[in-house]
């Protein structure tokens, strides 16, 4: 009996995105057993957002059935872990600062809610039910390249979040001095060079100039469908000037994962988001050149992976997060 209850045990999930939220019921075995995904809708404001999740939560909990033991919560940017209050979110809007997030769930599904940046949310999710999973005191990072690039370090099998849960910020170090500027208001951040949109505005000009004639085909002359992915085609297609591009975002890219290999000696290196969708093409350039520290940092134990949980890692790392919490992880 005892065992049936701890199988039974299954923790609520929110990844709370700009654009939208997904919610879900996900089990200890990282199963999602009931999904939603509603538009965020920033502009209504945190509490009436907060209460459309909280609907949302509760459909999916009477879908599944039984009372999970927390709620989880993914935020993209930075909030306060210890007290589930929200600190700079610029993708939900200024209110969202300093608002009981953690708190004002708590209230209206009556379990305990935890909060924490959404990429380390994700990061959570690939060390437990991803490629993480089972792997007792692993070293990883992860490195969500998308519209911007969020990360995520786990030292020793902990997510390492720092004193303000700030720790991590990946796409944020340097890897070009005096470089192009960043959202963040430095200069020559990773961001800047190897998020989706750095990449894509290359792509573009690429199509006004007529050097990607593939390109061009692929997205019909279409300048908003380009992405990661056509551009990835176009280049193995034989766009040269595509592939240029690719393998030059690529090469700031190994700067960025070479700097973590150095610093933490990882046994993982896990690349998610839209850029992943890029394959070999990405994967090859950032192994090779990371391969070159080999002499300095052993790299035969180092593996540099696409995400194993996909799209998922964000809703999964909340359950985790639901599910198992911190645990000793408050330094
Ligand atoms: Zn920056």
């Amino acid at each position: 009996m005892g065992n049936e209850s701890a199988e039974s045990r299954t923790g609520l999930a929110v990844d709370l995105g700009g654009t939208s939220v997904k919610v879900g019921v996900v089990d200890s075995d990282g199963a999602v057993l009931a999904q939603e995904q509603i538009p965020t809708q920033t502009y209504e404001g945190p509490e009436r957002v907060l209460e459309r999740v909280a609907e949302a939560a509760i459909e999916a909990r009477e879908a599944v059935g039984g009372q999970p033991v927390a709620v989880g919560i993914g935020a993209p940017g930075l909030v306060d872990v210890r007290r589930g209050i929200g600190r700079f979110l610029p993708n939900l809007g200024k209110e969202w600062a300093g608002f009981p997030i953690g708190d004002f769930l708590q209230a209206r599904l009556g379990c305990p809610a935890r909060l924490l940046n959404d990429v380390r949310t994700a990061t959570l999710g690939e060390l437990t039910f991803g490629h993480g999973k089972g792997r007792v005191g692993l070293t990883m990072a992860f490195f969500a390249l998308g519209t911007g690039i969020g990360g995520g370090v786990v030292v020793d099998g902990r997510l390492r979040l720092g004193p303000d849960g700030a720790a991590g910020e990946l796409g944020h170090m340097v890897v070009e001095p005096d470089g192009r500027r960043c959202g963040c208001g430095n200069s020559g951040c990773l961001e800047a060079y190897a998020s989706a949109p750095a990449l894509t505005g290359e792509g573009c000009r690429l199509l006004h100039s007529g050097q990607a004639p593939i390109l061009y085909d692929i997205v019909g002359g279409d300048p908003g469908k380009i992405d990661p992915k056509t551009m990835s085609e176009a280049a193995k297609a034989g766009d040269k000037a595509v592939r240029e591009a690719i393998e030059w975002a690529a090469g700031y890219l190994a700067i960025g994962v070479g700097n973590v290999v150095v610093a933490l000696h990882p046994e993982l290196i896990v690349l998610g988001g839209g850029m992943a969708g890029i394959g070999d093409l990405l994967f090859d350039v950032v192994r090779e050149r990371v391969q070159r520290l080999d002499a300095l940092v052993p790299m035969e134990n180092v593996r540099i992976e696409p995400s194993a949980l996909g799209d998922r890692a964000g809703l999964l790392g909340a359950g985790a997060l639901a599910l198992h919490g911190l645990e000793g992880q408050d330094d």
